[in-house]
């Protein structure tokens, strides 16, 4: 495996390659839900890459940028194992050398969900997402089903802006207990990562009153209020029946619809979302 760290290089790498390049951005210390994106990845092109990169701008000054977890050798050797042909580590001044001052909105879909708590996230990560797919000029793009209002924001992106990237949406990766994998769960107390699965029984809890019948969104959301509320250790954020491509919140739930959630553990912040 290649592991390079500047443009320069990334781009000699590219020139040189030929057929389709997949490419898996990520921020790194990975787990099962980012080595399933490059496994994807390598099943659908010749040549599979991995971005890993904390990309600065998509954190706001009061949140865990400096305390993100980070393990790079760790990193390297999961990639390797799997056959993964590429790593880009670059440092911070690489990606946003002085002068930067270009920055892409995708104005409607930053707003809701995520967006109410961290209006100026999504503009971090599509400025990144965008200057990774010039840097890189893949084929195709993995992204995760866990993140799901990043997956519809980078489609929207694509099609709004003509990019020649095919956008691959991958499904959630989970812990044995339904425990979305995240790397900020290594942030969790034991106590606390005891008390994380209740987000995901949280989903099923909605799931299964709407295969017994219940359309109406805000019954949905009222079971996944009172699901997270049996846990004393975690705070609901937000829980919302939304359209999946719009994020509009709905009144009642098609088939299709997206039960997505967030809640604090302590400091931390989870997210977890199902599509119905
Ligand atoms: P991150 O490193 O958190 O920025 O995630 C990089 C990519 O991995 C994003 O497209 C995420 O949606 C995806 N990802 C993270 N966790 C999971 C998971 N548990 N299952 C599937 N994909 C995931």
């Amino acid at each position: 495996m290649e592991i390079v760290k500047t443009i320069r290089e990334l781009r000699e790498w590219r020139g040189n390659l030929r057929g389709d390049l997949g490419l898996v951005p990520t921020m790194g210390f990975l787990h099962e839900g980012h080595l399933s994106l490059v496994r994807h990845a390598l099943a659908q092109n010749p040549h599979a890459a991995v971005s890993i990169f904390v990309n600065p701008t998509q954190f706001a000054p009061d949140e865990d940028l400096d305390s993100y977890p980070r393990d790079l050798q760790r990193d390297v050797d999961l990639l390797k194992a799997k056959g993964c042909h590429l790593l880009f580590a670059p440092p911070p001044s690489e990606v946003y050398p002085e002068g930067f001052q270009t920055r892409v909105e995708v104005a409607e879909l930053s707003k809701p969900l995520e967006g109410v708590r961290r209006p100026t996230h999504f503009q971090g990560v599509a400025t990144v997402v965008m200057k990774l797919f010039g840097i890189f000029q893949p084929t195709r793009a993995y992204f995760g089903q866990k993140d799901a209002q990043q997956l519809a924001l980078i489609r929207r992106m694509a099609r709004d802006l003509n990019l020649p990237i095919q956008i691959v949406g991958c499904p959630i990766i989970r812990e044995p207990d339904g425990l979305a994998m995240s790397s900020r769960n290594a942030y969790l107390t034991p106590a606390q990562r005891a008390a994380a699965p209740v987000l995901h029984r949280a989903l099923l809890a909605a799931r299964t009153l709407w295969l017994q019948g219940e359309k109406s969104a805000e019954s949905l959301r009222r079971t996944m209020r009172q699901t997270i509320e049996t846990e004393p250790l975690v705070r609901l954020d937000y829980a919302t029946v939304a359209d999946p491509e719009t994020l509009a919140e709905l009144g009642t739930a098609p088939q299709g619809a997206l039960l997505a959630l967030a809640a604090f553990l302590d400091k931390t912040r989870l997210i977890d979302n199902m599509v119905l």
